[in-house]
């Protein structure tokens, strides 16, 4: 096939439309909860909501805070409603960004840049984060010239606060925790790591992507859930995705500021350019105007209460669900999570054959690895199904082959392979190939 050039002639609309329908037809299945993870579905007429106000500002840019004030108006007040559920008080500010990976890069420029300012001697600044955060952090210090230091996490999943404080050295700016770790489904002690930044005057950014926006209504439930957020007083910046847990499209988070000091060093600014003074408050230059409104419209449609509903379906199932699998003999739990994701595996049965013949029976889970597991992002529609989910594993469980059996499907077999490469460059490498051949038409 190789280059595709653009049509000569265009098609009809209907022609457009219909060809793009049929597009998805070799995509993963999800509307009736089959997939845990990248979609967080309500199962509800939110999904409804969410397109039809986005669709309302679709084409407007928020490039141009004058020309839409309508964009800067629902972003203000969509930030307000999260750093309000995220313990920040009036003195507390942010932006919408395009997900969770932007709004960490955000504030960890901004960090960057206020330690540059404070401390102008450290010339080679580096960060301390357990392991369990999300790459994105290795994404930005990659991006920002910031060393990470990446340290172990401790038997129950959570930051090792004992080895964060043997990592800090005179360059050390920034200590990372998280409130809901991606693998695990972890609350990092926060206030322990506090007390750390405080002692050693460093800024501390709780990534609080995944759980941003469903601990306050755990907690509002009666959870125990640690202290995570503003409240803690050493936290600087949080980042609380909009996409996730308050089930927007993709391409909406927010990463919010202790105060409006602090964010000064994420906005950029140029004076001298041709085409007028330029400033913007995040990475992106236009800005998609019908994110910003799917979130001012979610949030106002369900309202605390319709958050709340959706909180405690979405712990149902998550609990339904851990019990299930820690019941069947072959399969664990990892750890005693804190909200509504969590990971499994097992010493006796391979786990990824175990994935691989779930998706044939029609489900889909995130493979992990160190040690093999596979992933459950918990969402509202899962409380319908979780019951058949788990008959399913009790039936294919038996026709797995053991944790070290030679003879695995495919892809088992590569998760497998790059799982236990000794050399990780080598992973990295074939994870870079893999890309580059992916994305092009041959
Ligand atoms: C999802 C997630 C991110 C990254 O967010 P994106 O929206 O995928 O860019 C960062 N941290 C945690 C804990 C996450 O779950």
């Amino acid at each position: 096939m190789g280059q595709i050039s653009l049509p000569q002639k265009g098609m009809s609309r209907e022609e457009v439309l219909n060809t793009l329908k049929s597009f998805k037809s070799n995509d993963v299945k999800w509307h009736e909860g089959q997939l845990f993870g990248l979609i967080y579905e309500t199962g509800t007429d939110v999904e409804d909501l969410v397109k039809e106000a986005s669709a309302l500002f679709l084409i407007e840019n928020g490039l141009n805070p004058m020309a839409f004030p309508s964009l800067v108006k629902m972003e203000t007040e969509v930030v307000s409603m999260v750093k309000a559920l995220s313990g920040g008080d009036d003195e507390a500010v942010g932006n919408l960004t395009s997900g969770g990976t932007e709004s960490i890069f955000m504030a960890l420029k901004a960090a960057r840049d206020w330690a540059r300012h404070t401390f102008p001697k450290i010339k080679e600044p580096e960060m301390v984060v357990p392991l369990s955060a999300h790459p994105a952090w290795n994404k930005a210090a990659h991006y920002l010239g910031i060393k990470i230091v990446m340290t172990p996490i401790k038997d129950d999943f959570r930051a090792d606060v004992t080895a964060m404080q043997d990592a800090i050295n005179e360059n050390t700016i920034i200590l990372g925790a998280t409130a809901v770790t991606y693998p695990h489904g972890m609350v990092d002690p926060v206030e322990e790591i506090s007390a750390l930044a405080q002692k050693h005057n460093l800024w501390l950014h709780v990534d609080a992507c995944l759980g941003g926006l469903m601990l306050p209504f755990l907690k509002r439930l009666g959870h125990d859930i640690p202290a995570y957020d503003f409240s803690v007083p050493g936290v600087m910046s949080l980042s609380a995705d909009i996409h996730k847990y308050a089930y927007t499209p993709k391409g909406v988070s927010a990463v919010m500021y202790r105060n409006a000091d602090l964010r000064k060093f994420q906005i950029f600014a140029y004076a001298d350019w041709a085409g007028g003074v330029y400033a913007t408050p995040c990475l992106a230059g236009g800005r998609p105007g019908g994110n910003i409104a799917a979130a001012w419209g979610v949030f106002h449609y369900l309202g605390e209460e319709g958050f709340i509903a959706l909180a405690k379906k979405t712990a149902e199932a998550t609990a339904i669900l851990i019990e299930g699998i820690n019941s069947i003999p072959q399969l664990y739990v990892l750890g005693s999570p804190d909200a509504t994701v969590f990971a499994f595996g097992s010493d006796e049965i391979n786990i990824y054959e175990l994935s691989t013949r779930m998706a044939d029976s029609g489900w889909h889970m995130e493979a992990q690895q160190l040690p093999p597991s596979l992933h459950m992002t918990v969402s509202p529609v899962h409380l319908a199904v979780a019951d058949k989910f788990l008959d399913d594993l009790r039936r294919i469980i038996p026709e797995v082959p053991p944790a070290d059996s030679q003879e695995l499907s495919e892809q088992a077999a590569m998760y497998a392979m790059l799982g236990t490469m000794p050399d990780r460059s080598m992973a990295r490498e074939f994870a870079v190939e893999y890309i580059n051949n992916l994305y092009r038409t041959t």
